[in-house]
């Protein structure tokens, strides 16, 4: 187990959904409780986590972040993109205009990241070409319009063939490929937040088309977020000089995590993906959380017991002192009596006086950490914060199922139990790497 210094970890969400209505407290368009977002912030903050990179998927939820990096400055960044999930607005049978797909009666919600294959959306339908080159239009306004510091990277945007019941694979390819052709005809270009799942080869493939085999005109890089693919897609991208993204869902199997140690930490970065993709108990990764919470009680029993220790020779050190100065002073007052007295008995009886008083005081009982049978009782990875049910919604506490971006420092400890690697090390590489693809944040 790596140790647990007094290093203060920091962390940077690459990959959180801040502005999907949940966060307001409105879930599936009702209002379940009051909006609690700014306690969501602060939370986040609380564990060190102070750079938060709110995802655009759609129009809406990339304006809806723009105004969140407005309401938060210098917390809150942004991206702007048409996620798969979301790409069905280039298809003809989508018959509102894509400012209007979201409107406020039917509040976004950010596709969850478990597929659901139920009923896949077939190829065939085709594009609708003249509203694409209005979406690609109006996305190229929206992007750079946006005020700079705010708005810092292309997406998010890709492939997901989990999820064709949002969108045919045509219709992705086609998204896929016409914000990639806008990325790589911004100057400057911006770094992208990418999204692939189970689209590996095409996901490459239509990458190097528009960068060039070795993504050589991608200017400022990029990071494929939410990763769950093999070692050797994991490879491959690494190679490109793309970055992954690591969130609960990279830690579901045996697999997974397996995938997760052959990630160079100068290639990995941090998210949530809230408000899905949390760490359940039932992922593999939740052992590596698990061996934390061990190591860290018995780093605090130790501590304890060398507390104590301290405090035990402190008190007997005290005490001999006192006995030193006991003995001084009934020295002095034999020589003070010897002088004024001629009898010799006396000095006897006042020595055996002063020695009663004297006795040598016993050690000081070790108070003893707790056993670790006690401390087992409690929740083995205790939760930092309270968790409430959406129904019994309170001030400052956490909502259950609803991933929010303070439960990084979980992913960055199972990666920590993954690479048998310190957490500053971690969470140094995330946050450098970060700052280098996003970056100044
Ligand atoms: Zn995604």
């Amino acid at each position: 187990m790596a140790s647990l210094t007094a290093y203060k970890p920091r962390y940077i969400d690459i990959g959180i959904n801040l502005a999907d209505p949940i966060f307001r407290g409105r879930y599936h368009g009702k209002p379940r409780h009051p909006d609690d977002l700014k306690g969501v912030v602060s939370r986040a903050i609380e564990v060190g986590c102070t750079k938060l990179l709110v995802t655009g998927s759609s129009f809406k939820s990339s304006r809806d972040a723009l105004k969140l990096a407005e309401e938060f400055p210098g917390t809150i960044f942004t991206t702007a993109g048409i996620h798969p999930c979301s790409s069905s607005i280039f298809s003809p049978s989508h018959h509102r205009h894509h400012d209007e797909s979201q409107s406020e009666d039917e509040p976004e919600h950010t596709p969850a990241c478990d597929p659901d294959p139920t009923k896949p959306i077939p190829d065939g339908d085709g594009v609708d070409n003249a509203r694409s080159a209005v979406i690609i239009s109006d996305l190229k306004e929206l992007i750079t319009t946006a005020p700079k510091n705010s708005l810092i990277a292309f997406g998010e945007f890709g492939l997901d063939y989990d999820r064709l019941h949002y969108c045919s694979k045509e219709v992705q390819l086609h998204s896929f490929t016409t914000q990639l052709e806008l990325a790589a005809s911004l100057s400057p270009q911006l770094p992208l937040f990418l999204h692939s799942r189970a689209a590996h080869e095409d996901f490459v493939r239509l990458l190097k088309d528009a960068f060039g085999p070795k993504l050589e005109r991608l200017e400022k890089g990029g990071v494929v977020h939410s990763f769950t693919g093999t070692i050797e897609e994991a490879k491959e991208l690494m190679d490109l000089g793309l970055y992954i993204g690591i969130n609960g869902c990279s830690f579901k199997t045996l697999e997974n995590c397996e995938v997760v140690r052959e990630i160079d930490l100068s290639k990995m970065m941090l998210e949530t993906d809230g408000p899905w993709c949390e760490v359940r108990p039932s992922h593999e990764g939740w052992k590596y959380l698990v061996q934390f919470e061990d190591a860290r009680r018995k780093q605090e029993e130790e501590a304890a017991k060398i507390e104590a220790e301290k405090k035990a020779t402190e008190e007997l050190e005290r005490q001999e002192q006192e006995k030193i100065e006991a003995e001084r002073r009934a020295q002095d007052e034999l020589e003070k009596k010897a002088a004024q007295l001629e009898l010799g008995g006396e000095e006897k009886v006042e020595e055996g006086g002063e020695k009663k008083r004297q006795r040598q005081p016993k050690k000081p009982k070790q108070q003893q950490p707790q056993g670790k049978k006690n401390q087992k009782k409690e929740s083995e990875v205790p939760d930092r914060f309270k968790v409430v049910k959406k129904e019994k919604w309170e001030e400052g506490a956490m909502v259950k199922g609803r991933n929010e971006p303070c439960t990084i420092e979980r992913i960055a400890r199972i990666v920590v139990g993954i690479k048998g690697v310190s957490v500053e090390e971690v969470c140094e590489a995330a946050w450098a790497n970060t700052q280098k693809v996003f970056g100044p944040l």
